[in-house]
């Protein structure tokens, strides 16, 4: 691949990084202090914010240039630059309405929406009117194997009827979410991979039942948050379904690939600036008589991470790269590769930076903590690093076999 950035793209960064620096560094801290005191309310500033974005050009800068009319016309190698900037406070993405897990939302809609569907959730979601959350993982079920869910969706006349239990649903516990994906089976008696489907229920539909927010390491993540909830008896028009009964693994599969690159993009820019923030750091302290900078240790882990991001940073470009160029299927394996890779990689910079700070590193005065849990979770959400590791050395093997 050609790792230069289009011209386009460069331009963007520059004016994604003026945005940054100009309305989201400097309210950083109020930011995270009104959140912490005001659970599931939303910072004052941030519709302002979000209309700032918009004015200034850079909003759905994520949704791939395929899909036409609702797309600024971005490819994934693009948009991936971008959305390292972003990674750098986690909460910014929103403002540009790039944020997961919307953005798979959006992308499902986009691809698989019937026009009525898209009139009715996915313009508004594209105006950042409202929010949406994806319900698939169940407490009941291992859920890291798709197949085993259990919830149901039951056809009866004109409707269709849910029942289950699911948790892990982020975004669900945001007073501005109105919408969920849901999967479920509708035939568990057929084929494995065309029991499920996937069907668009309103988060006020009667029977949804928010049971509790869920935490990430102590930390309840306001005011996305994740729930547990309990669908009980939710009745919905046949016409919520998604393309068509047993898609509903298909339409996973689809929705995947740019949004691992997105999670990559932006755990990158968490673990580039917990580098940054590292490197001011140890400049400005000195033990035994020397700065900490000084310490042949400190330096190593400086080193070290600057290859490991810098590594991380250019398979998850290639990723991006072979998505634009030969589509989701070609590009699996690599897909797999940044999501074994750069979680893992954020959760060690991100430890060093800690350590380097000491005290300092662990509480809230710098991103550091919340980067650490958000690194640790990927390496579960969206498929746990096991099974994309059992996957691709099984299309490894088969490869082999092949030749
Ligand atoms: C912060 C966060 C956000 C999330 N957001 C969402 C969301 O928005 N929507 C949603 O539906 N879900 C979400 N999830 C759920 C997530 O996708 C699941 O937790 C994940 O898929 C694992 O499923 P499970 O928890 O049922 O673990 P299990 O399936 O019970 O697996 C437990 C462990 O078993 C091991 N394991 C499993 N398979 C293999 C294998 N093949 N080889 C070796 N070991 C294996 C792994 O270590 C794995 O972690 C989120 C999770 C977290 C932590």
């Amino acid at each position: 691949m050609n790792f230069e950035y289009t011209e386009k793209s460069k331009a963007l960064q520059q004016r994604v990084d003026e945005f940054m620096q100009k309305y989201i560094f400097p309210i950083e801290k109020e930011y995270a202090e009104f959140t912490e005191n005001n659970l599931w309310q939303h910072y004052p500033g941030l519709e302002g914010l979000k209309d700032l974005a918009k004015e200034a050009g850079l909003w759905n800068l994520f949704l791939p240039e395929e899909y036409g009319a609702f797309s600024p016309g971005l490819t994934n190698l693009e948009y991936a630059p971008l959305a390292e900037l972003m990674g750098r406070v986690l909460w910014s993405s929103q403002v540009f309405n790039c944020s997961a897990p919307d953005t798979g939302n959006m992308e499902v809609l986009a691809k698989y929406g019937s026009p009525e569907q898209q009139e009715k959730w996915l313009k508004p979601l594209m105006e950042g009117k409202i929010r949406s959350a994806f319900l698939m993982t169940e407490p009941g079920v291992a859920s890291s194997d798709a197949t085993n869910i259990e919830t149901s969706i039951v056809r009866d006349g004109d409707e269709y009827v849910i029942n289950g239990r699911k948790w892990w649903s982020t975004g669900a516990m945001n007073p501005s979410t109105k919408v969920y994906i849901v999967m479920g089976k509708t035939d568990p008696e057929a084929p494995r991979h065309v029991q499920q489907s996937m069907i668009i229920v309103p988060a006020d539909a009667p029977g949804v039942k928010l049971i509790r927010p869920l935490q990430v390491f102590g930390a309840v993540e306001s005011p996305e948050g994740h729930a547990e909830i309990e669908l009980n008896n939710v009745r919905v028009p046949a016409d919520n379904l998604l393309v068509g009964e047993g898609k509903g693994f298909q339409i996973a599969q689809g929705r995947l690939g740019p949004g691992r690159i997105h999670h990559c993009m932006r755990l990158i820019g968490a673990a580039q600036r917990a580098l940054d923030l590292m490197c001011e750091r140890v400049v400005t302290r000195e033990t035994f008589g020397k700065k900490i900078a000084e310490y042949s240790s400190i330096r190593q882990d400086i080193a070290r991470s600057r290859c490991e991001i810098e590594q991380a940073r250019l398979l998850t470009l290639a990723a991006a790269d072979k998505i634009d160029r030969f589509g989701i299927k070609v590009a699996k394996d690599l897909i797999s590769m940044i999501k074994i890779v750069v979680p893992q990689m954020t959760c060690e910079v991100v430890d060093r930076a800690i350590q380097a700070h000491g005290g300092m590193g662990v509480c809230q005065d710098t991103p550091l903590a919340l980067f650490w849990i958000y690194g640790r979770s990927v390496r579960i959400a969206d498929g746990p690093d096991e099974v994309h590791m059992y996957q691709l050395g099984r299309n490894m093997i088969k490869e082999k076999m092949m030749k």
